[in-house]
């Protein structure tokens, strides 16, 4: 196969299975990739040839769960979610056969496999379009924490063209070398923005970001795209609470709700997290796959770790009331992001005629719930 690279998942601080393999065909765009790579490994592979496919913001996150979840990431306005790139994946179901789905072959399993998480099987290889990326311009932009940045962050990034995707974490300021020392632990919009496209088309998509206020960092330049991924501390699992929903618009208000939540927390870490959808992401019918968000525009999702099982309580009820003060939109689940929510929650990743299409599917490739040890689509619904 011209152009074809196995690699066995380095270049991450997460333990890859030895055998795990990538097989990438350049010359056709596509490559097969087993679950036990990273979305770090994949693109550092994929890099190479200066070619991309989708997945989240951070390298140490397995490419299984990730793509089964839908996948949002740096290229979403750009290429949609990573399984808007999934042509093809082989699954070992509840009853040992070894199914090849895509469109045509188990069509509706492979609708389910496209966000309805690990409910259908073992997945034992994805098959992903690649896209063009040598070059991205990206990387954190940090800004001054007020009501009007933050809306107007939200508004700019809707505004930009579909080539930048902008994650917006407004949070304590983390004591990084670069930030000024006075402004550590004070709010700040902490951005990862990417650009997919020519640097000076990006340059000019940016200045609308740059002209909020005067940056405290801008680390925002041309890179490789698996620069996007940088190295991750090894061996961090913060214990934390999440709750995500979606929001039609979000204004002064709310940016303002945002900031007196966050400061009445004293979470070691709390964050909420802005991802502005649209573009490719929202062209894909809502129906064409098991992730059923697609014409909200914004994805916001709020993070308070906790020290361990005694201060989890209270920093559920801080979540709640912050999840329930954002009060507009659709307090839809995303399956990436949820926890130990119970079923109710699973529903609401799932509206609709999404649940009664998934409790379908299950009932036909795993009647007997084999696959339950997951966020749970049971076969009777
Ligand atoms: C630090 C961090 C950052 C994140 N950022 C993003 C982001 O930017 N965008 C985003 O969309 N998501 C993001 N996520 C969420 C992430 O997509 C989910 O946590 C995902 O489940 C992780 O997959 P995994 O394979 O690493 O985990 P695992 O724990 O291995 O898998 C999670 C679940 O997925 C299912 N699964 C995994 N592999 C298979 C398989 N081969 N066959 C069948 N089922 C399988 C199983 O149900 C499993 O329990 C992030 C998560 C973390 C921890």
């Amino acid at each position: 196969m011209l152009g074809s690279r196995r690699v066995g998942g380095p270049a991450s601080p997460r333990p890859v299975p030895a055998a795990s393999t990538l097989e990438l065909d350049a010359a056709a765009r596509t490559a097969w990739a087993e679950p036990g790579l990273t979305a770090g490994a994949y693109t550092t592979a994929a890099g190479t040839y200066g070619l991309a496919t989708g997945f989240g913001d951070t390298a140490s996150v397995g490419i299984g769960g990730i793509t089964l979840a839908g996948g949002v990431g740096y290229l979403v306005r750009k290429h949609g979610l990573t399984i808007d790139d999934l042509l093809a994946a082989e699954v070992v179901t509840a009853d040992g056969r070894l199914l090849h789905t895509d469109t045509q072959s188990h069509p509706e399993l492979f609708w389910a496999l496209r966000g309805g998480g690990g409910n259908f099987g073992v997945v034992t290889r994805f098959q992903f379009r690649l896209h063009p990326l040598a070059q991205v311009l990206g990387g954190m932009l940090i800004l001054p924490a007020t009501p009007q940045v933050i809306a107007g962050f939200v508004a700019a990034a809707q505004a930009a063209p579909e080539e930048l995707s902008t994650i917006a974490n407004i949070m304590a300021a983390p004591p990084l070398a670069f930030l000024p020392p006075d402004q550590h632990g004070r709010l700040v919009v902490l951005a990862t923005l990417c650009y997919a496209g020519p640097a000076a088309a990006g340059q000019r998509a940016l200045a609308p970001f740059r002209a909020l206020a005067a940056p405290l960092a801008d680390q925002v330049r041309p890179m490789p795209y698996p620069a996007m991924y940088p190295p991750e501390e090894a061996g961090v699992h913060p214990s934390a609470v999440v709750h995500t929903r979606f929001l039609d618009h979000l204004g002064g208000d709310a940016a303002a709700t945002i900031l007196e939540h966050l400061q009445t927390s004293d979470a070691p870490v709390r964050v909420a997290q802005l991802r502005v959808l649209g573009g490719a992401m929202a062209r894909v019918p809502a129906q064409a796959t098991a992730f059923a968000h697609r014409g909200s525009p914004i994805m916001a999702t709020v993070v308070g770790f906790s020290q361990g099982p005694a201060d989890k309580p209270g920093r559920q009820g801080w979540l709640a009331g912050f999840a329930a003060a954002l009060g507009q939109g659709d307090d839809g689940a995303y399956t990436g992001f949820l926890g130990e929510d119970g079923s109710a929650r699973v529903h609401q990743a799932y509206p609709g005629a999404t649940w009664d299409r998934l409790v379908e599917v299950k009932a036909r490739y795993d009647p007997t719930n084999l696959f339950r040890h997951n966020h749970n689509i049971p076969a009777a619904g």
